[in-house]
């Protein structure tokens, strides 16, 4: 498999860059500036793919926040939610089309290197805030993509039905530097521990019973 994977410089995409790794598939990791308002995941994003040693690169759209508005992550007047990652008020942080948007720049740069798969890290936990992680949207895209090129794409998503904890015990058993993953919706300068990405994050560590590496703010 020669696979780019969609990579945010967070823990599910560094699990899935990890496994691919495992897997002796060939990979580039892509990441995206669309503007996001935790761009500190990109500086992630560059720490893990030096420690992973695979080619990265990082696509700078900053502009795209423009026209993807109505979301607290990419404009800066609608206060990021705080509290359970599943509850009603999390859906402020669902990015209009994202998914679509970033697997078809993904997938431009696979058929562009004649690479044959386009991975991302969408898990279970995701489809109740975002639509755009569901397993029957997956397999259109995937559909889709076998329509946009003469040759065919894949669209790997082994973790649609997997928790964010399988993740965590997952890249513990791979090795995957999860200390080097960024969640954090907030951006600041640590974790802040209380929005819907770091309290999923929390909470999977402690489901999987594995010590969370993450420093959180007081
Ligand atoms: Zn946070």
């Amino acid at each position: 498999m020669k696979a780019v994977v969609l990579f945010s410089g967070g823990l599910d995409s560094t699990v899935l860059a990890q496994q691919l790794i495992q897997q002796e598939a060939s990979v580039r990791l892509l990441s995206i500036d669309y503007g996001q308002r935790h761009e500190k995941e990109l500086q992630h994003s560059s720490f893990i793919a030096e420690k992973l040693k695979v080619p990265h690169r990082i696509l700078t759209l900053p502009n795209l926040a423009d026209i993807l508005g109505g979301s607290s992550l990419t404009d800066p007047n609608i206060e990021l939610p705080e509290g359970h990652y599943a509850e009603e008020s999390m859906k402020a942080t669902v990015v209009p089309n994202r998914n679509m948007i970033l697997l078809a720049l993904a997938a431009g740069y696979a058929l562009s290197v004649d690479f044959d798969t386009i991975a991302y890290a969408a898990h279970a936990g995701d489809h109740t805030i975002y639509p755009d992680c569901r397993p029957a949207f997956a397999n259109a895209m995937e559909t889709a993509l076998s329509l946009a090129d003469w040759k065919n794409l894949d669209l790997h998503r082994p973790f649609v039905n997997l928790t964010k904890a399988d993740l965590v015990k997952n890249g513990v058993e791979l090795g995957a530097p999860l200390h080097l993953s960024w969640s954090c919706y907030a951006g600041r300068k640590l974790h802040c521990g209380k929005c819907g990405t770091c309290v999923e994050r929390k909470e999977a560590f402690a489901i999987a019973k594995v010590p969370d590496p993450t420093e959180y703010e007081a």
